[in-house]
C-alpha cells in the first residue's frame, strides 16, 4: 500500500484559551486602539511590548501592524533615504526587498551558501556599496553572526535583522535580533506567534526607538509606552519625524501575550518535529540536509533540503510526486514565482545582476512548512514519502 499524508501544511494550532479570554475582555470594553485607555490603565499593547523587550533583553520594543512594517520603519529610523542602496539577501521572501523599495531605496543582493545563509565572502566584497544591511534569517538559518558583525562593524554598516523565522532563536546564546542595531519580527499566522498580522521592532538605541514610535503613529502619546525611551529623547525627534501609521491594536496584543509566554515550549516542540524529519531523511541518495552549526539555537518551523545539481525537470517531478501523496513541497528553482517562492530575479523592480553560484543553490532548494498541528508520526510519514519519491526519481536519472 502506498502511504499518503492527509494533514494540512497551513493549519496552525488554535489561539490558547487564555488569549481568547483576554481578547474577549478587550472586545467587551471596546478600547481596541492602543492609546484608548482609562486613567491609570495600561494597554495590552504597551504590556506586550514590555513582555517582548524582557524576552529578548532589548531596552526598547515597539509593536506594529506587520513584520514588513517593522522593517520599513527600521530602515526609516536608521536614516535610509530615497535612492540609498541597502544590502540584503538574495534568498529571502518578497516583504524584505519590498520593505527596502517602500522607502525608495534600492536593494543590493548578497548571495546564499549551501547552509542557506548569507554568503559572508560576497557580503565582504560588497560592503563598500551600502551603509545598511537588512539581514534576513531566511527560514531560520542563522549565519556566523560573529563574522557578519565584524564585517559590518569594520565597514560602518548598520545591521537590521529580519527575524520573521527566528523569533525564539539565538546565536551563541544571544537572541536573534539582538546582534544588529534593530531586530524585526512578524506575528503573522505562519510565524512563531499568531495574531493574523502583526510585528515587533526591538533596539537598544534611544533615537532609533523614539523615531520608530513616532513613525508608527503615536501622535504625541508616546508617554503611554512602557518599553520606549525617556520623554527628552522624543523632544529631539518629534518635530522632524513623520507619522506613517502602522500601530498594533489591543485585540492582537491580547492574543499574543499568552503565546509569548508559551514560546520556549513551542520551540522545543518545533525542534522535535524538525529532528524527526531530519532522522527520516538522513542518508537519502541525491538529497542533502542542511548543516546546523553548534552555536545556532534554531526554531524548526520549516524544513529545507537540497537536490544539488539535479536537472530542473527531475526536481519538478519530485515535487509533483510528493504532492500527489499529500506532501506539499515548495521549490525555489521554478521558472515562475509560485505562492511565496519568489527569488531575487522575480523582483523585477530591482535591476539585479545574475548570481550564478546562488542560482545553483536556489535551484536545489525544496522547502516545507512544519505547523505544530503535525505529530511526530506525521513527520516520520512525510519523511518516508519524500525519501521514497526522491529515491524513485534519482534511480530513473542514474
Ligand atoms: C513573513 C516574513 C516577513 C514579514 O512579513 P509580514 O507578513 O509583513 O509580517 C519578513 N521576512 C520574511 C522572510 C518573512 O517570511
Amino acid at each position: 500500500m502506498t502511504e499518503r499524508f492527509d494533514g494540512s501544511f497551513t493549519q496552525q494550532e488554535p489561539i490558547p484559551e487564555e488569549g481568547i479570554a483576554a481578547a474577549l475582555d478587550v472586545l467587551r470594553h471596546g478600547r481596541l486602539h492602543r492609546y484608548n485607555t482609562r486613567p491609570g490603565e495600561l494597554s495590552e499593547t504597551a504590556l506586550l511590548e514590555q513582555d517582548f523587550a524582557a524576552m529578548t533583553g532589548a531596552r526598547y520594543c515597539l509593536a506594529v501592524a506587520s513584520g514588513g512594517y517593522a522593517m520599513s520603519t527600521a530602515l526609516r529610523a536608521v536614516g535610509v533615504r530615497p535612492g540609498d542602496r541597502v544590502l540584503s539577501n538574495a534568498f529571502t521572501l518578497a516583504p524584505v526587498p519590498g520593505a527596502i523599495a517602500s522607502v525608495g531605496a534600492v536593494p543590493v543582493f548578497v548571495g546564499v551558501t549551501e547552509q542557506l545563509t548569507i554568503d559572508l565572502d560576497d557580503l565582504a566584497a560588497k560592503a563598500d556599496q551600502a551603509r545598511v544591511l537588512l539581514l534576513s534569517h531566511m527560514r531560520g538559518h542563522i549565519c556566523d553572526m560573529d563574522r557578519l558583525m565584524a564585517i559590518c562593524n569594520a565597514a560602518g554598516i548598520t545591521v537590521i535583522e529580519d527575524c520573521a523565522h527566528t523569533m525564539g532563536a539565538a546565536w551563541r546564546g544571544v537572541p536573534s535580533g539582538r546582534h544588529g542595531a534593530v531586530g524585526c519580527y512578524s506575528c503573522q499566522t505562519y510565524k512563531h506567534v499568531n495574531s493574523g498580522e502583526g510585528g515587533f521592532l526591538v533596539t537598544d538605541d534611544d533615537e532609533i526607538a523614539a523615531r520608530a514610535v513616532i513613525l508608527s503613529g503615536s501622535y504625541m502619546l508616546y508617554e503611554r509606552h512602557l518599553a520606549a525611551p525617556a520623554p527628552e529623547v522624543f523632544e529631539r525627534v518629534k518635530y522632524v519625524t513623520p507619522n506613517i501609521s502602522g500601530r498594533m491594536d489591543n485585540l492582537r496584543a491580547a492574543i499574543l501575550r499568552p503565546q509569548l509566554r508559551a514560546l520556549e515550549a513551542q520551540v522545543d516542540r518545533w525542534n522535535d518535529r524538525y529532528r524527526a524529519l531530519e532522522d527520516g531523511l538522513r542518508g537519502t541518495p541525491g538529497l542533502t540536509l542542511i548543516d546546523r552549526p553548534e552555536a545556532e539555537r534554531y526554531v524548526g518551523s520549516s524544513f529545507q533540503v537540497l537536490l544539488m545539481d539535479w536537472p530542473g525537470e527531475k526536481v519538478a517531478e519530485v515535487v509533483r510526486r510528493c504532492g500527489a501523496r499529500g506532501v506539499e513541497l515548495k521549490w525555489f528553482g521554478a521558472a515562475e514565482p509560485v505562492a511565496f517562492t519568489s527569488r531575487y530575479d522575480s523582483w523585477r523592480y530591482v535591476d539585479a545582476p545574475r548570481m550564478p553560484e546562488s542560482d545553483r543553490i536556489l535551484a536545489a532548494i525544496l522547502d516545507m512548512r512544519v505547523p505544530l498541528t503535525f505529530s511526530l508520526d506525521d513527520c516520520a510519514l512525510i519523511a518516508r514519502i519524500i525519501r521514497a519519491e526522491v529515491g524513485a526519481v534519482f534511480q530513473q536519472a542514474a
